[in-house]
């Protein structure tokens, strides 16, 4: 994998520690973090960053093609720092958002016939639901 600095600058981005620990954390991470979950994990490491810092950059790295945001409906979009669109599972009882991996159902813009009369710019395919481990304590 590039490294980190590497990549910010390749996208024109000021490489600063705040931004280098949130690209990192999006990378490291597959639970798919609200900017108030990165500013929680993130803040004893970077006591000054601010959440307004976090929302910038993350709307700095979606403009740059390093994050896709997702919304899952509810106050606060999530982050993923795997672009390729992928079906995500969203579970309404916790609020995890987990991959559900399935080639057939990923990048389904590119499957679609040429001429529907609309340019696409994104695709979300979302499921909403019940995980396992909330299925398990109603039970
Ligand atoms: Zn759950
Ligand atoms: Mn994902």
């Amino acid at each position: 994998m590039k490294e980190i600095t590497q990549v910010l600058r390749e996208n024109s981005m000021k490489v600063t520690p705040q931004r280098i620990a949130i690209y990192q954390m999006l990378l490291q991470t597959k639970e798919h973090p609200s900017a108030e979950t990165i500013y929680k994990t993130l803040s004893p490491d970077h006591p000054a960053m601010s959440l307004a810092t976090i929302y910038k950059t993350l709307d700095s790295f979606k403009s740059a093609g390093l994050v896709q945001e997702l919304n899952v409906g509810g106050a606060s979009s999530r982050y993923d720092a795997v672009t390729v669109a992928h079906p995500h599972l969203i579970c309404t009882c916790c609020g995890k958002v987990m991959d559900y991996k399935n080639d057939a159902l990923s990048n389904l813009r590119e499957k679609l016939p040429e001429n529907i009369g609309f340019d696409i710019a994104f695709e979300q395919l979302l499921f909403y639901g019940i995980c396992k481990d909330c299925k398990k304590q109603v039970q």
